[in-house]
């Protein structure tokens, strides 16, 4: 069973692999192979390259998936001249002049951005070696000392997210109630949820299947780094699964872990692709710093572009391990009776008689 230390392993190897929107073979290959020391998971995965995780045999409940998505961020070179394309948002003010480094092989050179155009997220950028094209690049990050509580690595969006649903499902592996839980590590999200909606409009999801879509989310003023794992209600575009939103939130209050409830409208979330072509979904996440790498971000949306610098994403350790304690508690109450009517009934006998 996935102990603390391992989970964490898990969460420092996946964040630092390279991954890119359709590029996310280093991710897949690292899922495969630990998939492989597991006798009783299988993986399988759809057309578009969606993974799922499920255990062998016989379930006595709807599947519920626990969901991350495998890319991040990343410029992918188009050209031995170092032109390439930045795949997932970043403004760009973090362009300019921009340390990169080729990270998907270990003698990659590292260069500099001469020219980026936002609106096309095409650019050009000098390498001191050589570069060929499907190589995938990232910021050359500033290294910065461990401390406080924090984790920070180049990808904790969403690579954190896929080391939580793997840890937990490593942990349901030894409990029979929980065999109908699986992990789905989706494709293409920075670039519009693409993987999901692949998988939810061609339903390539099982039919029935209870979706918990978990994400990295931008820290809020209202949603620490730290303060616990995220129930997230809804994201920039829609509420999701009330219901399923409400047993979830019910059986972590009664386990006692500390948590946030709330809307993290900083970003969207692939609950909303689940949602909207009928599946149940909703959402949890961690709080994240330096969003998409955007070191200084409030700073740079205020206008000030001279604060853009490149830094590795942050999130807290314990807000992690908080993250896989909830999903397996979130497993299980999604299968329990709503007692919010029952309740509302109750204070409704109770008081009616102040409507005179
Ligand atoms: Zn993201």
């Amino acid at each position: 069973m996935a102990s603390r230390a391992t989970a964490e392993r898990w969460l420092g190897a996946l964040t630092n692999l390279p991954t890119a929107s359709g590029r996310e073979e280093a991710v897949v290959e690292w899922v495969e192979a630990w998939v492989g020391r597991r006798d009783d998971l299988r993986l399988t995965r759809d057309d578009g390259g969606n993974l799922f995780i499920t255990q062998k045999g016989r379930k006595s409940k709807d599947p519920v998936f626990a969901v991350a998505h495998m890319d991040h961020p990343a410029f992918v070179i188009t050209g031995s001249d170092g032109s390439f394309e930045f795949r997932g948002w970043v403004d760009g003010a973090y362009f300019k002049d921009a340390r990169i480094e080729v990270v998907s092989r270990l003698d990659g050179p590292g260069g500099r951005v001469v020219d980026y155009d936002p609106d096309s997220q095409l650019g050009l950028a000098r390498f001191d070696g050589e570069v060929s094209s499907g190589d995938i690049a990232m910021w050359d990050f500033r290294t910065v000392r461990p401390g406080n509580g924090r984790f920070r690595a180049p990808a904790c969006d969403d690579l954190a997210g896929a080391a939580a649903a793997l840890a937990a499902l490593d942990r349901a592996r030894r409990q029979p109630g929980l065999r109908h839980f699986g992990v789905m590590l989706t494709r293409a999200e920075e670039v519009g949820l693409i993987g999901a909606i692949h998988a939810a409009k061609n339903h390539t999801i099982p039919d029935g299947s209870r979706l918990l879509s978990i994400e990295t989310s931008r820290e809020l003023p209202t949603a620490r780094i730290g303060d616990g794992p995220i129930i997230r209600v809804g994201d920039r575009s829609t509420m999701f699964d009330r219901q399923m939103t409400n047993l979830i939130t019910n059986a972590v209050r009664r386990e006692g872990i500390v948590h946030q409830r709330k809307l993290m409208d900083g970003g969207g979330c692939e609950a909303t692709a689940f949602g909207t072509y009928g599946y149940l979904a909703t959402g949890l996440c961690l709080a994240l710093g330096n969003w998409h790498n955007r070191g200084n971000l409030a700073e740079v949306e205020a206008g000030d572009h001279s604060k853009a610098q490149p830094m590795l994403e942050e999130i807290s350790i314990d807000d992690f391990h908080g993250l896989v304690d909830v999903l397996l508690i979130a497993a299980a109450a999604v299968d329990e009776p709503d007692p919010l009517e029952a309740n509302l009934d109750r204070l409704y006998d109770s008081n009616r008689h102040y409507l005179g």
